[in-house]
């Protein structure tokens, strides 16, 4: 099932490149394996997919320490100051960089292990409460802060639009996400837009997006809301 339901997501996602205009491979997914043990995963990967996310830094380190070492795991839930410490060597890419001390923590842990640590800038342009994600106006001063920073390398944005079924407020929080993105990020030819999940993936697309993040739509309805 979990098979089948990735094969069908690929081919929504082409699908839509195709119909935006855009090529069939310009769109990377990150599957997001939060709640799904080691053995889902596994299914995956033996497929070939190499991309996982995870909203939870214990929880990665559980199922990392279960899995090929060659895995690119994503972290895209909201991160704690005092956890970076313990996936600063690894980690694929922070989707969820969204505060000066998060980057400057990011920043301190890179330095020690001489590693230039991936981060997307997660911007809030939801109308709906969320604490996560710098305001559209604090943007450029966090891409600025970033820049100060020796071990950080911000290779694109983040966001999350609203749960909801309304497609035109989803379409206007994209159109958001994109129209406030500082020119520095947006015209270079390699940035990352991380954005779309099961819901509004398609939507997403339409709208620019070159990274959708989608768990249930591949692995089914989790049993409890994270
Ligand atoms: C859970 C989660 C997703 C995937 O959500 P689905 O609706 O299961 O596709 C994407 N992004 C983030 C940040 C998440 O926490």
């Amino acid at each position: 099932m979990v098979t089948a339901n990735y094969q069908e997501i690929i081919r929504r996602i082409q699908k839509t490149c195709i119909e935006s205009g855009r090529p069939a491979g310009s769109v990377s997914l990150v599957v997001v394996s939060k709640t799904q043990p080691a053995g889902a995963i596994r299914e995956l990967y033996d497929l070939g997919v190499r991309d996982f996310g995870e909203n939870r830094v214990q929880e990665l380190l559980d199922k990392k320490d279960l899995l090929p070492a060659d895995i690119r795991w994503h972290l895209i839930g909201s991160l704690q100051t005092n956890k970076v410490k313990y996936i600063a060597d690894f980690i694929h890419l922070i989707h969820s960089a969204d505060r000066p001390d998060l980057l400057a923590e990011i920043d301190k842990q890179g330095k020690k292990i001489d590693r230039v640590i991936p981060v997307l800038l997660q911007v809030r342009v939801a109308s709906e409460e969320t604490k996560h994600g710098c305001l559209p106006t604090e943007l450029p001063g966090l891409v600025r802060f970033a820049a100060g920073l020796t071990n950080i390398e911000v290779k694109g944005t983040m966001t999350m639009a609203s749960f909801t079924d309304d497609k035109e407020q989803i379409r206007d929080e994209f159109l958001r996400f994109f129209s406030v993105i500082p020119d520095s990020i947006r015209n270079r030819p390699d940035s990352l837009f991380s954005t779309g999940m099961t819901s509004d993936f398609e939507e997403a697309i339409r709208s620019g997006s070159n990274l959708v993040r989608i768990g249930s739509a591949i692995f089914g309805e989790r049993s409890a809301p994270v």
